[in-house]
């Protein structure tokens, strides 16, 4: 296990009208770059989705690769991406959605989960929750069981977890 009494907070850095006015970006680089952070955020990940009995992590991209990939590894399961339009060669089901400006969609590979398959979905931070809850959509759609969702940072005040309540939640740090 790695340290535990790191402060995760110190290893965000808080960014100000980025990518535009009036949005604070909550940067999680300052973490991936630091091996006991990281991975101290990694084995709180882990535990979640081990008591989750999770059998697949699945994550949207791109950072949500970045938080799951490695909570894959420690749990020896595998890792579902969840892509943008273009990206996945093979058959896919795929879910559009609304994001702050306009709309986007979301895809996964028809066979990336099996039916009856115990997914988490992890990305780094939870803000209107848009990008989980059409994740675990695409999940559901493949027939995996959706058994919690886990991020790095939850932006409280957007009330992101609304719209996943069904699903048990874990979140690092919240701001
Ligand atoms: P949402 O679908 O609104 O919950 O947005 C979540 C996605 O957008 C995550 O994948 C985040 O990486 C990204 N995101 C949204 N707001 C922020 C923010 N303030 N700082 C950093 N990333 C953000």
């Amino acid at each position: 296990m790695a340290d535990t009494k790191i402060d995760f907070n110190d290893y965000i850095a808080s960014i100000p009208d980025f990518p535009e006015p009036g949005i604070i970006f909550r940067d999680i680089s300052p973490l991936m770059a630091n091996g006991k952070a990281y991975s101290a955020a990694t084995d709180r990940i882990t535990a979640f989705a081990k008591a989750h009995g999770a059998e697949m992590i699945c994550g949207p991209e791109a950072r949500g690769f970045i938080v799951g990939c490695p909570v894959a590894d420690r749990l020896g399961i595998g890792f579902a991406p969840a892509r943008k339009k273009g990206k996945l060669p093979r058959e896919t089901v795929s879910v559009k959605f609304q994001l702050e400006y306009g709309e986007t969609e979301l895809f996964m590979h028809k066979d990336a989960v099996q039916p009856g398959q115990k997914v988490l979905i992890v990305d780094d931070l939870l803000a209107t929750g848009g990008t989980v809850a059409a994740t675990a959509n695409l999940v559901e759609q493949l027939g995996g069981i959706v058994v919690g969702t886990a991020f790095l940072i939850e932006l409280k005040e957007l009330h992101g977890r609304d719209k996943i309540k069904d699903y048990d939640l874990f979140a690092l740090m919240e701001y």
